[in-house]
């Protein structure tokens, strides 16, 4: 069975946890963010489960919509320049709270998402260490 990592990200902007434990998703803290669709805005909760793509909102969101995210405490967006590498949509960018960073895909229904460090070797091991990796 693969092994579950929950994952306590900040914003990359302002340096504040994205972490909402009064809306748990498996039982696990979620990450809260604003988002932004053509029609509305609103909260959206996602799974701090790496590899869960699990979600709360309350804004209607589309299949294949790009939707903007940004840090609920500093309101800067956090979709990056970067494009993703399987529909061209921006990638969001958040921090690790043990260094590093994790992207993933502002197109709903996009699945690419990925852990980068810019600093592998310390970074990694401060992941084990807190993941238990
Ligand atoms: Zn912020
Ligand atoms: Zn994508």
């Amino acid at each position: 069975m693969k092994k579950h990592i929950s994952l306590a990200v900040k914003c990359p902007h302002c340096g504040k946890s994205l972490m909402d434990k009064e809306a748990p998703l498996h039982g696990k803290p979620s990450i809260r963010l604003n988002i932004q669709t053509q029609q509305s805005r609103g909260v959206i909760h996602l799974c701090s489960y790496y590899e869960c793509f699990d979600y709360k909102t309350d804004v209607p969101l589309a299949q294949e919509e790009i939707v903007t995210f940004s840090c609920p405490h500093c309101n800067k967006i956090l979709n990056s320049h970067e494009k993703c590498k399987i529909c061209d949509a921006p990638m969001v960018s958040l921090l690790l709270q043990t260094g590093g960073r994790v992207s993933l895909c502002s197109r709903t229904g996009c699945s690419n998402h990925y852990v980068a460090f810019e600093d592998v070797a310390t970074e990694l091991q401060k992941f084990y260490e807190a993941y238990g990796g």
